[in-house]
């Protein structure tokens, strides 16, 4: 980036042949992770295995730590913090640590979903996640569930991702039928209470009462052996049903559900799972952020911060020091310019598809409420790096001051008194069932995480 007027680069003016063609291949690996990775369980699982091939084990609180261990803690199997102990003195040099969250917005079903009518079995949801609720409507569906029966056996399942498979269903309004709503205000337009999932029209016949509901909680029965009852113990969302394809003649772009954040996630993911550094790093991949990172598997919950202490303990090392030595990379998705709705951006100060991995100072909202806003110095520290290991990058804001914004995880992560900051990938239709982003972003963000972690 020389010369006295800063302007963005796109990758494709400046990247080699041997780079175009790295980030194809990673596009393609991370479309793989993406298509079996749609909700935190399944994130899970995928990282589960990549890290017992990269040779990572098992952790759990007690056991001993030495230099050199490559470690995972699985929690709740809905959030995983993957570590490897570096050769160097803990306490003065920190830790390097990457976080990024593994749930996307979706649509959970209600404890008791099951209902009837017009010759239609329905279930009822509630939204998880920010979610425009048109986007949901004659869209098509899978379900992805755990279930913990009467007797305390649980099981998985997932229904609508094999071509063979049914899906799932949510009507919309036909259009000789709108004009009434055409003059509603939008945000009246949609109730989530109209968000039911078609799943059944056929009649059971051995019931003369509610036919329909009847009809699948027999094939439910049969398949899995549930209840309408265990509905109650489950957790069960609809999610796009969608695989991750590349978009474009010239296939530039990836659309895929849940680039948010797992376009953030799987680079941090490989950046671990390869990285050869003397220092102490760690990838956290978190649950409920998109619902404020409540709960015990969100970012607010105490375990980050135990385990941080019980690598401490193992070393003789004050966490107060280690936290104060640590850096954190808050690896979270960010908006791209849209020229579709180019007057909710600030021009200059939004990103840009394909120029590269997004480092933003602040997020927040109003001010910068309710945002981390890292240091210059950090800032500095982390610009320089990705100068020095040839990372394309750019800065930018989500959109325009006073029309919206939004929070990660740094501010959570930055409280514990770790230098924190955040960078991600530029996403179109961020929160959408089929968000777009630019390959090259993807491996730039990649690339930024490896440097982060050299
Ligand atoms: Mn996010
Ligand atoms: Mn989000």
């Amino acid at each position: 980036m020389e010369g006295l007027i800063y302007k963005k680069q796109n990758f494709y003016d400046i990247a080699s042949e041997k780079e175009i063609k790295d980030a194809e291949n990673f596009a393609g690996e991370y479309m793989q992770f993406l298509d079996k990775a749609k909700t935190e369980r399944e994130a899970c699982r995928e990282a589960v295995i990549l890290a017992e091939q990269a040779g990572f084990k098992q952790f759990d609180f007690g056991q001993k730590l030495k230099k050199g261990d490559k470690r995972y803690f699985l929690n709740h199997n809905k959030e995983i913090i993957l570590f490897k102990i570096g050769s160097n003195n803990l306490e003065e040099a920190g830790m390097k640590i990457i976080g990024a969250h593994i749930d996307s917005p979706r649509l959970d079903l209600k404890p008791n979903p099951v209902f009837e009518e017009g010759g239609m079995c329905y279930f009822k949801t509630h939204y998880y996640g920010g979610i425009r609720k048109y986007q949901y409507l004659t869209s098509p569906l899978s379900l992805h569930g755990a279930v913990v029966k009467a007797n305390g056996e649980k099981f998985e399942f997932v229904i609508g991702e094999n071509q063979d498979d049914p899906i799932f269903y949510i009507s919309d309004l036909l259009p000789h039928l709108s004009q009434g709503q055409e003059e509603q205000k939008l945000r009246e337009v949609f109730s989530g209470e109209q968000l039911n999932l078609v799943v059944g029209g056929k009649t059971s016949k051995k019931q003369k009462e509610q036919k329909l509901k009847n009809n699948v909680l027999e094939i439910l029965k049969s398949r899995f052996g549930m209840s309408d009852a265990d509905f109650m113990s489950s957790e069960i969302s609809a999610v796009p049903m969608h695989k991750a394809r590349e978009v474009g003649f010239d296939r530039a772009f990836i659309a895929g559900y849940g680039h948010d954040d797992k376009s953030c996630a799987y680079p941090a993911l490989r950046a671990i799972l390869e990285s050869k550094s003397d220092e102490t790093v760690m990838v956290w991949l978190v649950d409920k952020e998109e619902i404020g990172s409540e709960g015990n598997t969100g970012a607010q919950s105490k375990l980050f911060e135990d385990l941080i202490d019980e690598i401490c303990d193992n070393f003789n090392a004050s966490p107060r020091k280690v936290r104060r030595n640590s850096k954190c990379l808050s690896a979270d998705v960010t908006s791209a310019y849209d020229p579709n709705y180019s007057t909710v951006f600030d021009k200059t100060n939004v990103a840009q598809v394909s120029c590269g991995t997004c480092i933003m100072k602040y997020d927040g909202a109003k001010g910068k409420s309710d945002s981390n806003d890292a240091s210059a110095e950090l800032m500095g520290e982390l610009r320089k790096a990705m100068e020095e290991a040839g990372v394309l990058w750019q800065t930018g804001e989500l959109g325009r001051v006073d029309l919206g914004g939004g929070g990660t995880i740094s501010k959570f992560i930055a409280k514990l008194n770790i230098d924190t900051i955040d960078i991600g990938v530029p996403v179109i239709s961020m929160h959408a069932p089929y968000e777009l982003i630019s390959k090259a972003d993807l491996y730039s963000t990649y690339k930024a995480f490896k440097a982060f972690f050299k």
